[in-house]
């Protein structure tokens, strides 16, 4: 970073690397000449290009130390610290996907999360966006913010897909992802209205000249702040194991985070003009918590989306009615080109109301997620596996949050989590409807393989509404409209507990493009300031 800014300069600390927190700094410092950003991040960096989606890494072991590395309390060495052998898997335990660590997970310091236990963060630079699926959604019809109209959401939307280089077409010219769309259409299609039929799934990446996808992590949001040459690098500063432990403030204005170096235990205090906590949705609010800003509706009005799933074994028969021999060898051919990577042709059926109020994805693989006893008739298919989902709504209500006890200290040292979550009929009406359209769908696909479940609660990873924007502060959201927190113009929050309606998709896109609309504002606050500082 330039260590010489001029006197009307403006110094941002970004809390959390990942892909929000990015958005913020690639913003920020694109439209304001003067900022300088300094990111803060409490886990370590993970691949040389920082933030990179760890499903790039082509070798399986480096992969895997990847994962290891950004599971924070549930990384080996962390576990054992704390008396818990790594290789103990205690029945009803649950474990979390690669990558991640659970919240509750079971040792001295952890989170209380027994109603929705699968809860998961992660820790490292790029946080969940190092190693997350990379479909990219837009929201739709009763799923976007109300207060904003929808010529705004589209502009914002196209401006977070450029930021997350979202591709709309991803292996559309997969003959098999063809295929699989039409036998969809065929059973579900004259019940959906006219451009909600199944269609392909968005994705965030870059396709290669072979087929391939280069999957996006933070990296591609951080775009030019990570090229020396780019004239942004010298202002932006990523300071990994860095633990923000309080965001400082006075008379409802921040005036800087408080650090802890994680590697030499030295804590420090870092001035700045704004703060942006881009730090997930459990440990935003309680970092929020933990410096004595304490909205009503902070970690209130939690929501994801329950996810029914089920793998199937593609019928060969019915495949062949859309794709042939040839086809299928054309596109095992390319599977074998990025053998280490288990998704290929991506739809869905999308959120569509009235009638539709969930969302369908459609992974096609080559084998299923699990060993399949070889003596199964599914067993080797040929023309391969599908990996469905539906994810449904869960309306925010108060009840459902996470609380912060500042008596019991969590591993970290903050006041501890407890999650209170509870599916109502509401939910139960609608996870019956989509389990029955997943049979549907698998009936019409092949045989399944795995029959059609619900996860546990916090299985989505889409963790919603715990720091949600309203249009008045009301005691129902914790931000404005421009994501700042009501009465601290200077302190911007990010991430998907911005999203305060009940969704079915993907939320990482619309997050972004509520950080767009939230920059933006920022940005010229930034300016304006410097302007007036300039003229005195
Ligand atoms: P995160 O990516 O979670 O980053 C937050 C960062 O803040 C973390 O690195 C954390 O270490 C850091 N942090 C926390 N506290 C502090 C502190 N006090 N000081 C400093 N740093 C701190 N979403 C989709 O839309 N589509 C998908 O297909 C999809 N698939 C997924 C698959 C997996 C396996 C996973 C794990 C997630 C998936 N997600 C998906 C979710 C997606 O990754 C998140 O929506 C996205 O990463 C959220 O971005 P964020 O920047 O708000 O938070």
């Amino acid at each position: 970073m330039n260590p010489s800014p001029t006197n009307t300069a403006r110094t941002v600390a970004v809390v959390g690397s990942g892909p929000i927190g990015s958005a913020y700094a690639r913003l920020l410092l694109e439209a304001v000449p003067d900022a300088r950003v300094v990111m803060f991040e409490a886990g370590p960096q993970l691949t040389a290009i920082a933030g990179e989606n760890v499903r790039n890494i082509p070798h399986p072991a480096e992969k895997e130390r990847a994962r290891e590395l950004s599971q924070g309390p549930q990384a080996g060495a962390f576990r054992e610290s704390l008396g818990i052998p790594s290789s103990v898997v205690v029945e009803g335990m649950f474990t979390a996907r690669g990558g991640t660590h659970l919240l509750d997970f079971g040792g001295e310091g952890s989170a209380h999360a027994a109603t929705f236990p699968a809860a998961a963060a992660s820790t490292n630079v790029g946080g969940m966006g190092a190693h997350w699926t990379c479909a990219t959604p837009s929201p739709s019809f009763s799923e976007r913010i109300p207060f904003i109209s929808d010529a705004e959401w589209e502009e914002l939307i196209a401006e977070a897909a450029r930021l997350l280089h979202v591709q709309t077409a991803a292996f559309a010219d997969s003959e098999i992802g063809a295929a699989i769309r039409s036998l969809l259409t065929e059973e579900f299609g004259s019940e959906l209205p006219e451009g909600y039929g199944p269609s392909t799934l968005p994705v965030s990446g870059d396709p290669q000249p072979d087929g391939t996808m280069r999957w996006a992590g933070a990296d591609v949001v951080l775009g030019p702040l990570l090229d020396p040459e780019g004239g942004l690098a010298d202002r932006f500063e990523l300071r990994d194991l860095s633990l923000v432990r309080r965001v400082d403030h006075e008379d409802g204005r921040v005036t800087g985070v408080t650090v802890e170096d994680l590697r030499s235990h030295e804590v420090y205090a870092v001035a700045a003009d704004l703060v942006v906590v881009a730090a997930d949705a459990f440990r935003s609010p309680q970092l929020l918590w933990a410096s004595g800003i304490r909205p009503r509706a902070l970690g209130h009005y939690l929501t994801e989306h329950p996810v029914v799933i089920s793998t199937v074994a593609l019928d060969p028969e019915g495949m062949s009615r859309y794709a042939s021999e040839e086809d299928l060898d054309r596109e095992l051919a390319r599977r074998a080109l990025n053998a280490a990577d288990p998704v290929a042709a991506v739809n869905r059926i999308p959120f569509s109301e009235p009638g539709h109020p969930f969302s369908l994805q459609v992974m096609y693989a080559e084998n299923p997620p699990f060993q399949l006893d070889p003596d199964h008739p599914a067993a080797g298919n040929r023309w391969g596996y599908v990996n469905m989902g539906y994810g449904m709504r869960k309306q925010p209500r108060f009840e459902d949050a996470v609380t912060f006890d500042d008596a019991e200290p969590d591993y970290r040292g903050f006041p501890n989590l407890t999650i209170e979550y509870a599916l109502t009929d509401s939910e139960q009406a609608e996870i019956a409807e989509a389990t029955e359209r997943l049979r549907r769908a698998g009936n019409a696909l092949g045989t399944f393989v795995a029959e059609p479940r619900l996860l546990p609660n916090g299985s989505s990873l889409h963790y919603q509404g715990t720091m949600r924007m309203g249009a008045e502060d009301d005691g129902t959201s914790v931000a404005d409209p421009y994501s700042r927190v009501w009465g601290y113009e200077n302190l911007v929050v990010g991430g998907n507990a911005l999203i305060p309606t009940a969704t079915t998709m993907n939320p990482t896109l619309m997050s972004v493009a509520i950080a767009v609309r939230g920059a933006r504002e920022a940005a010229a606050r930034l300016t304006a300031e410097a302007s007036a500082e300039a003229r005195n």
